[in-house]
């Protein structure tokens, strides 16, 4: 749905209204006043969105050129990573502490100014980002606003069912609830999972999790099952590694069931239906929709023809659909590069040297991406993806020859265990320093 200029100027309006009742405590703005942070005096890029693609941008733009104005805006005032958090659901980690990152670096270290409010509109053709706490101009706009859930293709799953079938897919509270319901849970009990069909956020990540809640379960709770109904035909990442982690650590818990493409829930009877047909219950049920752009991309009119993700150009991250406005992350349609935190990293880098190449009329360079997935499979055993992407025919391709997954024996599973800890101290690090 893209906003036009009527329904624009109506929440202008309103917006302005809230900015003006905020602006008189403004407790949430990290840094300077509300009034301060909006006015725009000189050259200024505004990014939406303070999660693994927005810090990074935000941060990079200021530390290429300090004469640009960066302005993070970000619902929440800290941020924790999905990274990890199928850890804490297995009962690995014990709070989310570790996973949880705050602003105030960026503001101090870097000088990004951080507004902590909503995004509710885009005007492409005014250069304008409308907030909860005010309206703010940009010359250029980084949007990195992650995913929200196609709910309409999942029918009786809304905001109150979440609170009983937790998707634990943005993580926080929803992430809490899931591992306290694990832990409620009776010995016996039947958990039950469903996944979506790709793109979704982190392809290996349900597969992941399927392996935590299963750890959990033979830790805590050895009469339980585990049962993941998979809308994919197949496991669509690691697929031999996993399957092999599983049959060696899992038999008798857990059960894969691909091509169950899960459409409806019945929260009453506590069971998800499959295709509208076959029921199946559970004490807990995990459920991770179908997925697209966050709400704020697609009111922005930033999603291509499949209405879900935003096509950009693939040097520079400028959306192909409104100019002066760069899409990263998860939200954008990346090429061969996977939807994960350590491509959003990668992306926001080189689109943050394009900005400013941009804004300073400078050539652009083309990205040279690198990711890396770990996924764990126990408590001390993890297997990773990793590719090396770069910009071929206008089109992001992963480079041959690099890349590839954990050997297949499990050798370095240990190592990779030890690996993957690094990874996100060192991400979280680079995000909040
Ligand atoms: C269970 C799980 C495990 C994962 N494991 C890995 C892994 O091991 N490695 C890996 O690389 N990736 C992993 N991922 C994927 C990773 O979390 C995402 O790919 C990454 O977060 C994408 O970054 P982003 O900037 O697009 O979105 P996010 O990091 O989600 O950031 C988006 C930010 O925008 C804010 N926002 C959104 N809309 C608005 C608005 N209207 N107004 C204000 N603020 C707004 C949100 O609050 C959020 O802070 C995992 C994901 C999950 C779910």
């Amino acid at each position: 749905m893209t906003l036009d200029r009527r329904s624009f100027i109506k929440i202008l309006g309103s917006a302005s209204g809230v900015a003006l009742a905020g602006c008189a405590g403004a407790p949430a703005v990290v840094s300077g006043s509300a009034n301060e942070m909006l006015a725009k005096t000189g050259r200024r890029v505004v990014v939406v969105g303070g999660g693994y693609g927005g810090t990074i941008a935000a941060k990079y733009i200021r530390m290429m050129d300090k004469s640009i104005e960066v302005v993070l805006v970000e619902r929440n005032d800290h941020f924790v990573s999905c990274p990890f958090s199928n850890l804490y659901i297995g009962g690995i980690i014990k709070d989310l502490t570790p996973l949880t990152i705050k602003y105030d670096k960026l503001v101090s270290n870097h000088g990004v100014k951080f507004v902590q409010a909503e995004v509710t509109a885009i005007d492409p053709a005014t250069h304008t980002v409308v907030t909860s706490k005010g309206t703010l101009t940009y010359d250029r706009l980084v949007v990195s606003p992650g995913v929200d859930f196609r709910l309409e293709e999942m029918k009786g799953y809304d905001d109150n069912a979440m609170q009983v079938m937790p998707h634990a897919w943005k993580a926080g509270p929803q992430t809490v609830l899931l591992r306290k319901q694990l832990e409620a849970m009776k010995d016996g009990g039947t958990v039950v999972m469903s996944a979506p069909l790709a793109p979704y956020r982190c392809p290996p990540g349900p597969y992941e999790r399927a392996s935590m809640i299963s750890h959990y379960l033979k830790q805590h709770k050895p009469k339980s099952k585990l049962i993941l109904l998979d809308a994919n035909p197949d496991v669509t990442s690691k697929g031999p590694l996993f399957k092999k982690g599983w049959k060696e650590n899992y038999a008798g818990i857990f059960e894969y069931r691909g091509a169950k493409k899960v459409t409806e829930v019945d929260v009453k009877g506590m069971a998800v239906l499959v295709e509208g047909l076959e029921d199946v219950k559970g004490s807990v049920i995990n459920v991770i929709p179908p997925q697209r752009a966050g709400r704020v991309a697609v009111a922005a009119g930033l999603v291509g023809d499949d209405k879900n993700w935003c096509p950009v150009n693939a040097t520079t991250f400028e959306s192909t659909k409104q100019k002066d406005i760069h899409v990263i992350g998860d939200a954008c349609i990346a090429g061969a590069m996977p939807k994960s935190g350590y491509s959003a990293n990668s992306e926001a880098k080189v689109c943050a040297a394009n900005v400013v190449a941009l804004m300073n009329g400078k050539e652009t360079v083309d990205l040279s991406g690198i990711n890396v997935c770990y996924s764990y499979i126990t408590d001390d055993q993890a297997i990773s993806v990793a590719g090396v992407y770069t910009v071929k025919d206008g089109k992001i391709v992963g480079v041959p020859n690099s890349g590839g997954v954990s050997p297949a024996d499990y050798s370095m599973a240990k190592t990779e265990a030890i690996y993957a800890h690094s990874w996100l101290k060192n991400i979280l690090a680079e995000m909040s320093t």
